[in-house]
């Protein structure tokens, strides 16, 4: 096993790695901007190194400072987080070449996901289901008329080097599809310095469903269910929960089993989620991340693991500390995502906190790394802190999450708190009916004058 690691990140996700790692008697090592020398996970970690002034580039994204200061503590791997460097296949390979561990998988499967086109061939070779439309690329307006024509209208344009949900324009007959093309190409291009795009069905009211896979990079793998994240602001997840409300015992079994078998076969090492829009009672594969993923929480509630340490355990060459078998479902859980800003615009609103005070008592979990006095810098994501909530059943976990929500005291600044209340009045969130469009046409209605 390491002895030390170094977390190259920062916020709540900086804090969820030193944790893991301080169970396992592992040394952690927090790298910091300038700006940022405050930080919690500086203060939480063994040691510290700052790797930069306070933009990101030159900060959190420097690789080869990230690399020196892994050099000069010693650290023997690096836990990536989830954003900056987790998706990044040069990063793993110049670890590699450096004989630094990378905490997540190899450098060519992060490569093959981050690349739209070779993500969805690759899962249709492995027998994932994905959505409808064109092979690869489509060059031209003519090539686009003639696939849409094929797969039928509504179809959604995508850039093959997308992400954000930026470059993404929905067409719903030829002329939409003519202007719709043009401009999509011109955003990519502008976006990604990349125009190619690709087409697909536009499905109408699906549900944003993604499964928890686990491999050992050996051949074996499991799937941890899923994650509903439907509930999504300009494509960004705000509340997630597992199980899916939608999703019966054996649709689950289904979807897993065809996951867990796709990375048992290219060797897939650690945490990755295969993301699908689901409606219907069928799934479509939109793409897989090579990471942590932000709302892992709630798949960790409701199996009772540890999905960090076993990342760590398997890097380290260790196998797998669970099995498909050993791997149930008890309860259900909720996480809502803590961002500090503004409504109804949800502008950023950076400052000093004041007064901070997590909720607590049964089946609570805040990860943040808010504290009293802290001055929350304005160069990073807006995401404050994490509230994930267990209960036995959705019921349950639903009045728990309201009541934690009215513990939480976050001084000082403005969040996105009050959403929430208003949400959790919602008969349809109480109901789990929802879908991807349900959050936006519901801020529009409530925020409309
Ligand atoms: P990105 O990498 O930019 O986030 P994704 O392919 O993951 O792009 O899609 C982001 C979101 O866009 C999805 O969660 C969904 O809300 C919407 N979307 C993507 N593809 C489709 C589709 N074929 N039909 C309907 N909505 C889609």
């Amino acid at each position: 096993m390491f002895e030390k690691i170094l977390i190259a990140n920062r916020g709540e996700i900086a804090l969820r790695v030193i944790r893991a790692a301080r169970e396992m008697g592992i040394k952690s090592v927090a790298v910091h901007s300038t700006a940022d020398s405050d930080a919690m996970h500086v203060r939480m970690a063994d040691e510290s190194v700052c790797i930069g002034p306070a933009s990101s580039t030159a900060s959190y994204l420097n690789k080869a400072a990230i690399i020196s200061a892994c050099e000069i503590t010693g650290a023997q791997a690096v836990h990536p987080g989830y954003g900056f460097l987790s998706e990044n296949a040069a990063f793993a390979q110049a670890l590699e070449d450096h004989g630094i561990t990378f905490i997540g998988p190899s450098a060519e499967h992060i490569r093959i996901m981050g690349d739209k086109i070779t993500a969805k061939e690759t899962a249709k070779e492995l027998g994932i289901p994905v959505v409808p439309g064109s092979d690869g690329g489509v060059p031209d307006f003519d090539t686009a008329r003639g696939v849409a024509e094929g797969i039928g209208y509504p179809v959604i344009i995508k850039a093959t080097a997308g992400g954000g949900g930026r470059g993404m324009k929905v067409a719903r007959n030829a002329e939409e599809l003519e202007v719709a093309f043009r401009t999509a190409r011109s955003e990519a291009k502008a976006a990604f310095g990349n125009d190619e795009v690709y087409i697909e069905k536009y499905l109408q009211k699906p549900r944003h469903i993604e499964i928890q896979v686990f491999g050992d990079g050996k051949g074996r793998a499991v799937h941890l269910g899923e994650r509903d994240c439907s509930l999504q602001r300009r494509h960004q997840k705000v509340f997630e929960e597992a199980p899916g409300p939608a999703i019966t015992p054996k649709m689950r079994s289904e979807i897993g089993k065809i996951c867990a078998e796709a990375v048992a076969k290219i060797n897939y090492i650690g945490a990755g989620t295969i993301e699908f829009l689901y409606e219907d009672g069928k799934f479509y594969f939109i793409e897989m991340n090579t990471r942590l993923q932000v709302e892992h929480p709630v798949t960790e509630a409701i199996f009772g693991v540890d999905l960090v340490r076993e990342q760590i355990r398997v890097a380290a060459g260790l196998p797998m500390s669970f099995t498909q078998e050993d791997l149930e479902i008890n309860g259900h859980a909720i996480e809502v995502r803590i961002n500090a800003e503004k409504l109804p615009n949800f502008a950023p609103c950076p400052g000093k906190v004041r007064v901070f005070h997590a909720p607590g008592g049964l089946g609570v979990r805040m990860d943040s790394a808010l504290y009293g006095g802290y001055s929350i810098p304005p160069y990073y994501d807006s995401l404050i802190g994490k509230l994930i909530v267990h209960g036995r059943d959705r019921p349950e976990a639903l009045a728990r999450l309201k009541r934690a929500l009215g513990e939480l005291i976050i001084d000082g600044i403005d969040t996105s708190v009050p959403l929430f209340h208003m949400l959790l009045a919602e008969p349809d969130i109480q109901n789990g009916d929802y879908n991807i469009h349900w959050l936006e046409k519901w801020l529009a209605a409530q925020f409309a004058e």
